[in-house]
């Protein structure tokens, strides 16, 4: 049995960022180091939906949070959630511990511990989710920076408390 039986859900563009509004991607692709530690960890990865590129598309604008407090962007956010639910559910179901979860700091939609965002709101409505331990990663990360490198200590300590 290889299984470590652990999985963190993570927000889509922690791995993927190109799915960013184009001028703000901090990587030319995942951010590599936290994907790496999550590796080390051996964690299964579970990358939740991007609600703004379903929204809005590539080509999509800067928008703040009140911008995106419509009634269609919150009925988006509140199908993918439960959706993405539907698959951590099956996790859960299965007696494999979903550990933690990553957002994005500031943002409109991903953002946890500072200001919540529509699409984590939205996931919260579930107990297994609400309950979990969770970090953001600071808009000041950008990788091969000295912001990174401070928040990747901080984030080995959140990972070895998992
Ligand atoms: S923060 Fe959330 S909505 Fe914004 S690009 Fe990342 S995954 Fe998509």
């Amino acid at each position: 049995m290889l299984r470590k039986s652990k999985v963190i859900l993570v927000s889509h563009c922690v791995l993927n960022q190109n799915s960013v509004v184009h001028p703000l991607a901090r990587s030319s692709g995942p951010f590599k180091t936290i994907v790496e530690m999550l590796m080390e960890y051996d964690f299964g990865i579970v990358q939740l939906s991007c609600p703004e590129i379903l929204m809005y598309g590539m080509n999509r604008l800067p928008m703040t949070k009140s911008e995106y407090d419509t009634p269609d962007y919150k009925a988006l956010c509140k199908e993918l959630a439960e959706r993405d639910f539907e698959l951590i559910k099956r996790f859960w179901d299965g007696e494999i511990a979903v550990a933690g979860i990553i957002g994005i700091d500031q943002s409109p939609s991903c953002s946890q511990v500072n200001d919540e965002g529509h699409f984590m709101a939205a996931l919260n409505q579930y107990e297994i989710i609400s309950g979990l331990h969770r970090i953001d990663i600071p808009e000041s990360y950008e990788v091969n920076s000295p912001s990174a490198d401070a928040f990747h200590e901080q984030f080995n300590l959140w990972l070895s408390h998992l």
